[in-house]
């Protein structure tokens, strides 16, 4: 999704378009190991000329599919993202410039006479989707020793949720107190 700049009208552009979870994964160097899965993206934004740089304003509708970091399992989360740009040529920036963000606005540029719509809304989602998943903040987890699912089973182990790479340490830990 490309606009070119010098067809966005004095009054503004409204743009609703819809994109797919494949076109998402095919935009993103990593493509499918980003560790989540995109359904359907829906998103409608504003574009307005504000002399030589371009506002966006918009909001991105999102099913992702992520996998909890603590019993695996998977589950959907559906997002609803604000997000508002201003591009500036990139001509007129100073390279130090390029890096600036602030809180709920992103600044950035734009080469030439095209904005690439998608890439924004690709950033968008990448930035809002959890790191560490949870599909319910009091998840148990796995066993550390058995790797029974500890929401739906029992095991007669330590039920000590330490996952990742602190569980070697725990183990370590219990067995010099012992
Ligand atoms: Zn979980
Ligand atoms: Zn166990």
């Amino acid at each position: 999704m490309q606009i070119n700049i010098s067809n966005i009208p004095e009054e503004g552009l409204n743009l609703r378009f819809s994109k797919s979870g494949e076109w998402f994964h095919r935009s993103l160097p990593m493509g499918d190991d980003c560790g989540f899965c995109v359904q359907k993206i829906d998103v409608r934004c504003f574009v307005e000329k504000v002399l030589k740089n371009v506002s966006i304003k918009g909001g991105i509708k999102v099913g992702v599919e992520l996998e909890c970091c603590r019993c695996l399992k998977k589950f959907d989360f559906p997002a609803e993202i604000e997000f508002k740009y201003i591009l500036t040529p990139a001509d007129d920036l100073k390279k130090d410039d390029l890096e600036l963000t602030y809180d709920d606005l992103e600044y950035s540029y734009y080469e030439g006479d095209i904005i690439d719509l998608g890439q924004i809304v690709a950033e968008q989602i990448v930035l809002q989707v959890p790191i560490k998943p949870l599909c319910n903040d009091s998840c148990k987890g796995l066993c550390s020793v058995c790797g029974i699912k500890l929401n739906i089973e029992k095991c007669d182990h330590e039920t000590q949720q330490i996952i990742g790479p602190f569980a070697a340490l725990k183990n370590f830990n219990t067995k010099k107190e012992g």
